[in-house]
C-alpha cells in the first residue's frame, strides 16, 4: 500500500475528498497480528485517515484487560511504516505521553475518565508543552460542558494548535438503549461556544453495541460533525475489550458507504433563496412567540396584583395541573413532542410565577 503523503489526509481536519475525518481501529491493541491485520484492511479504505488503538486501557474493573502497554507502540510504528496511515492512541498520564511521543504517535486523545480530572489533564498538558501533535479531548463521563471546555483549554495552553473534541456520550445511572447517553445538545453548545473547534463523534462508545452505530454516525453527519472515530477489529467476537461494539473492517466499509453527507454551506443561489425565504418565516414566528410571551406575562402580572389585593397564594396547583393536561393533549395532536410541551410550559409557568412574585413582593404600586 502506497504511503499517503502526510497531511493530505488530515488537512484542516477534512478527510478524503473533503469529507469528514475518519479514525478507525481496534478498541485495544492486543497482539501484533491483530494490530497489523486490522490496519492492513482499514488502509485499503481511502476514507480512513488515522488508525486508532488503545495501548493503556482504563477499565472499570481491575480484572479486565488493561492493555499491552508500550510494546504495542512498536506495532503502531510498524502500522505507520507499512500502511502510511497516521496512528493515534489514548494517554492518561505524563508517562503515556512521553512513551507515545518516543514511538512517533501522530495523534493523542484524552479519554472520558481522564478529562473529568483537571489535575491529570494539567499533567498531560505540561508533558505536551511545545510539542506539535494532534490532540483530541473526549467529553468527560459526566455531562459538564465547562469541564470539557476546561480540559480543551488546558491542552491548548500547552501550545497545541491541532486540537479537537470527541463526543463519546455520557454515563447515566438508568439503564438506557445506548451505553452512553448522547445528550446531543452538549456538543451542539460546544460548537456554538468554540465554532472553530473540530468535533468528532465516537458512535462506538455511545452505542455500546454494533446495532446503533449507523444511526448515531448518520446523526453526527446530519449535525455537521467534523469526523467519526469508530472501533474496528478483525475478529470482534474475540476482542479483549468492547467486543459488542466493534465492527470488522468490511462491516465498517459497508457502514461508511451508507452514510449520507449533507452540505453544511450551500452556495447555489437558488437553494439559498429558498432557505432564506423559509428562515424569514422562522424569524417572524420567533418574533410572534416573543410577543405572545410578553403578553402572557403581562396578564400574569395583572393576576399577581389581583391575588395580592385579595391575599391569595400564587400557586394554585389544581389550575396548573389543568393547564399542563390541556396543553399536552392539544400539543400532541399538533405533532409536538411530549418533551417539548413539557419543557416549554414548565418554563413558561415558572416565568409567570416569577412575574407574579415580583408584583406581590416588590411593593410595586397598584394600578
Ligand atoms: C476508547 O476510546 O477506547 C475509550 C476507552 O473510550 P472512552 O474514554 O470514551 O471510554
Ligand atoms: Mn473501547
Amino acid at each position: 500500500m502506497a504511503a499517503q503523503p502526510e497531511n493530505t489526509r488530515i488537512k484542516d481536519w477534512k478527510g478524503y475528498k473533503g469529507r469528514p475525518f475518519m479514525i478507525a481501529g481496534p478498541c485495544s491493541a492486543e497482539t501484533e497480528d491483530q494490530v497489523m491485520e486490522t490496519a492492513r484492511q482499514l488502509a485499503k479504505m481511502d476514507q480512513i485517515s488515522i488508525y486508532r488503538a488503545g495501548i493503556w486501557k482504563p477499565r472499570t474493573r481491575p480484572n479486565s484487560f488493561e492493555g499491552v502497554g508500550s510494546e504495542g507502540l512498536k506495532w503502531l510504528r510498524t502500522v505507520k511504516q507499512e500502511t502510511g496511515l497516521l496512528v493515534g492512541t489514548e494517554v492518561a498520564n505524563e508517562k503515556h505521553v512521553y512513551e507515545a511521543l518516543k514511538y512517533g504517535v501522530d495523534l493523542l486523545w484524552i479519554g472520558a475518565r481522564t478529562s473529568v480530572n483537571p489535575f491529570t489533564v494539567q499533567e498531560i498538558s505540561d508533558a505536551l508543552n511545545g510539542v506539535d501533535i494532534m490532540v483530541l479531548v473526549k467529553n468527560p463521563v459526566n455531562p459538564d460542558l465547562d469541564l470539557w471546555i476546561g480540559a480543551i483549554e488546558r491542552i491548548a495552553r500547552a501550545g497545541i494548535t491541532r486540537i479537537g473534541a470527541i463526543h463519546r456520550g455520557f454515563s447515566s445511572y438508568e439503564k438506557t438503549l445506548y451505553r452512553n447517553q448522547p445528550n446531543w445538545q452538549l456538543p451542539i453548545e460546544l460548537r456554538r461556544r468554540i465554532p472553530e473547534l473540530p468535533i468528532i463523534c465516537d458512535p462506538s462508545h455511545i452505542s455500546g453495541s454494533r446495532q446503533f452505530l449507523h444511526e448515531i454516525s448518520q446523526k453526527a453527519m446530519d449535525l455537521n460533525f467534523d469526523g467519526l472515530m469508530i472501533e474496528s477489529h478483525i475478529d470482534p467476537s474475540k476482542a479483549l475489550s468492547d467486543a459488542a461494539q466493534q465492527l470488522t473492517p468490511n462491516d465498517l466499509k459497508e457502514l461508511l458507504s451508507r452514510l449520507i453527507y449533507r452540505n453544511p454551506d450551500p452556495s447555489d443561489p437558488k437553494l439559498l433563496d429558498v432557505l432564506g425565504e423559509l428562515r424569514q418565516q422562522i424569524d417572524i414566528y420567533d418574533d410572534h412567540l416573543l410577543d405572545l410571551m410578553e403578553k402572557r406575562m403581562k396578564v400574569a402580572e395583572t393576576i399577581g396584583r389581583y391575588k395580592k389585593e385579595n391575599n391569595i397564594t400564587i400557586l394554585q396547583s389544581t389550575r396548573w395541573d389543568e393547564i399542563i393536561k390541556k396543553v399536552m393533549a392539544k400539543g400532541l395532536v399538533k405533532g409536538l413532542s411530549q418533551e417539548l410541551i413539557d419543557t416549554i410550559f414548565k418554563a413558561i409557568h415558572q416565568e409567570s410565577i416569577n412575574h407574579q412574585m415580583k408584583v406581590m413582593n416588590n411593593g410595586e404600586k397598584e394600578h
